[in-house]
């Protein structure tokens, strides 16, 4: 039954780059409603591992499950409709659009297309269109950003630009969202919003995973972390768990 079995389930997954092994066989499991950390070292693959969950890249072994089916292998577009949704290091907004225009392109793109709303058109295309801007609203709205509907992201500052691309991600309904590094230039005000929007997203019902080198983040939101080193998990726990860990302790003073 869906109560005891994790929501994402990592099983041996080995990533190899020519001769660089980026990971592996890793595993770990998630599960439901949780929010874990992942960290490691520079270049210890979290971000090659996310690349891997969401469909970048294809594992060179292992299997990704999510709710006990596999969907490794699977392209990114098949994978945020079994409910996977991320973001990315590097902030990717439309720079040039307003905020409202942003999350309207990611509520577009998530929709699904039946013939009737054909066979019916126009009134069908009307009220998608009604429901669409609706759903834009209600995004705004969540993820505080109504004062900046109609501002182009690119004038903002960073923690707002930020706060765009989750509520875009979170556009689709997911189930389960990993941020890459979210607190990546953020100041500590915009930090403790942050971690109050991550919470939020988790009481929803979505299960988050979160790449993360702010610690105080990871301390005050995760309630289990993943710790990778050179391809390897070399230790899982609470984050109080982790941090007196001895093989962590000594990963990170070889970084
Ligand atoms: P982290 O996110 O923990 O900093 P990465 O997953 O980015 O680590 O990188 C893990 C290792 O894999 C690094 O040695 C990196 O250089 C290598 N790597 C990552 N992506 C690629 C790629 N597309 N091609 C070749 N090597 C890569």
């Amino acid at each position: 039954d869906g109560e005891s079995r994790p929501l994402l389930e990592i099983k041996d997954i080995a990533k190899q780059f020519r001769g660089l092994k980026a990971l592996k066989d890793v595993s770990l499991t998630v599960g439901y409603g949780e929010i874990r950390g992942i960290v490691g070292p520079n270049g210890s693959g979290k971000t090659t591992l996310f690349n891997v969950i969401s469909g970048f890249y294809r594992p060179s072994g292992g299997r990704v499950l999510m709710d006990g089916q596999v969907v490794s292998g699977s392209r990114p577009y098949r994978l945020s409709r079994h409910g996977l949704a991320r973001t990315f290091q590097n902030l990717r907004l439309f720079g040039e659009l307003t905020v409202r225009d942003n999350l309207l392109v990611a509520l577009d793109r998530s929709r699904t297309y039946a013939i009737w709303k054909y066979v019916l058109w126009p009134v069908g295309v009307w009220r998608q269109e009604r429901r669409l801007h609706r759903r834009a609203d209600d995004l705004l709205r969540r993820f505080g950003l109504t004062e900046f509907a109609t501002a182009a992201p690119g004038s903002l500052p960073y923690g707002i630009q930020r706060r765009i691309e989750i509520a875009r991600a979170m556009a689709g309904e997911p189930r389960l969202l990993l941020l890459d590094e979210p607190a990546a230039g953020l100041n500590g005000e915009e930090v403790r919003q942050l971690a109050e929007i991550v919470r939020s997203i988790r009481d929803s019902g979505v299960t988050v995973v979160l790449i993360e080198h702010n610690m105080g983040l990871v301390m005050s939101l995760c309630e289990r972390v993943t710790v990778l080193a050179n391809g390897s998990v070399i230790a899982e726990g609470t984050p109080a768990e982790v941090v007196a860990d001895h093989a962590v302790i000594e990963a990170y003073l070889g970084d």
